[in-house]
C-alpha cells in the first residue's frame, strides 16, 4: 500500500486511464474507476502496480455510494468520465439530450465528490481535478476570432455541461478552501479518444491531457484552487 491513494473515474480508457498509469508511477495506489468490470480489469492488469478495480457509475446512486464505501483513504479525486453525445446548436438540442450530458457531466461530479469527500477531508494534501473543455469557455466562446471559438455555437448540451461544471469547480474551491482541499479544472486539448465519433481523427495523444490532470492532482500546498488550466499549465479563461 503505498501512502498516497487516489481515485480516477472513467479510467478504463481515453484520457483518465493515463492518468491513472502515471499517477501510478508517481507512488499512487490508484482506484481506476470503471462502470464495466471487463473493461476496468483489463485497464488495472495493462497499468499494472498498485491499480485496482473500483466499480463506478457516476450516473448511478448506488453505484456511486457502494464505492465510496470500499474507499478509507483518498489524496486525490480527478472527476474524468464524462461523454458528448453528438448534438447541435441550442435550437437542434433537446431537454433529453441536455439530460444525458449533465447526468455524467455534471450531475456525477457532484455526487461523486460529495460522497467522496468525508475520506478527502483526512488527507494532508487533498486535491480535486475536474476534466472539462477548452470548449465550455465563455470568453473563448465569445472571440471574434473565430480560432477561438471551437465550434461554436455547436454541442451546446456538451459545451454548456462542461461550462456549468467550471462553475461548480469554483464554488467548490471557495467552501473547501479553508480545509485546504484544492479544486481545479482542466482543459486536455483535443485529444484522439473514442469520446466522439471522429475524435480520433486529428486529435493529440491523450497521455499529454493527462500529464497535465496530474500537474494539479500534485500541486503544492502554495498552488492555486478554484482555477481553469491548460493541459500545458496556462490559464484558462472562463
Ligand atoms: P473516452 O475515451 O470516451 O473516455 C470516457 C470515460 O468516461 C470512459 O472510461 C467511459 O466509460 C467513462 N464514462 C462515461 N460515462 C460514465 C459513467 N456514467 N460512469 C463512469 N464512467 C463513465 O473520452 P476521453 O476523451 O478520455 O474523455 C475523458 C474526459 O476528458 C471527459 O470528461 C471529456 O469530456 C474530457 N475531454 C476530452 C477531450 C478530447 O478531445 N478527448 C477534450 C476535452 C475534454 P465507458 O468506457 O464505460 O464508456
Amino acid at each position: 500500500m503505498n501512502d498516497r491513494t487516489a481515485l480516477v473515474t472513467g479510467a478504463n480508457k481515453g484520457i483518465g486511464f493515463h492518468v491513472a498509469r502515471l499517477l501510478v508511477e508517481a507512488g499512487f495506489s490508484v482506484h481506476v474507476g470503471s462502470r464495466d468490470i471487463e473493461h476496468g480489469e483489463r485497464a488495472v492488469a495493462e497499468i499494472g502496480g498498485d491499480a485496482r478495480l473500483l466499480v463506478l457509475d457516476v450516473t448511478d446512486p448506488g453505484s456511486v455510494e457502494r464505492a465510496a464505501a470500499r474507499v478509507d483513504r483518498l489524496d486525490v479525486l480527478v472527476n474524468n468520465a464524462g461523454v458528448q453525445p453528438v448534438t447541435g446548436p441550442p435550437t437542434e438540442t433537446g431537454v433529453d439530450d441536455l439530460r444525458r450530458t449533465y447526468e455524467t457531466n455534471v450531475f456525477g461530479v457532484v455526487a461523486v465528490t460529495n460522497a467522496f469527500l468525508p475520506v478527502l477531508r483526512r488527507s494532508a494534501h487533498p486535491r480535486v481535478v475536474n476534466v472539462s473543455s477548452g470548449t465550455a469557455s465563455l470568453t473563448w466562446s465569445t472571440h471574434p476570432n473565430p480560432q477561438f471559438a471551437p465550434g461554436s455555437p455547436r454541442s451546446a448540451a456538451y459545451r454548456s455541461s462542461k461550462a456549468a461544471l467550471n462553475a461548480l469547480t469554483v464554488f467548490y474551491a471557495q467552501e473547501l478552501a479553508e480545509d485546504g482541499i484544492k479544486v481545479n479544472a482542466l482543459a486536455p486539448g483535443r485529444r484522439a479518444t473514442d469520446l466522439v465519433p471522429g475524435a480520433a481523427e486529428g486529435g493529440g495523444d491523450p497521455a499529454e491531457g493527462a500529464r497535465g490532470v496530474v500537474r494539479l492532482a500534485l500541486l503544492p500546498d502554495d498552488g492555486p484552487t478554484g482555477g481553469f488550466f491548460s493541459w500545458d499549465g496556462t490559464p484558462v479563461p472562463w
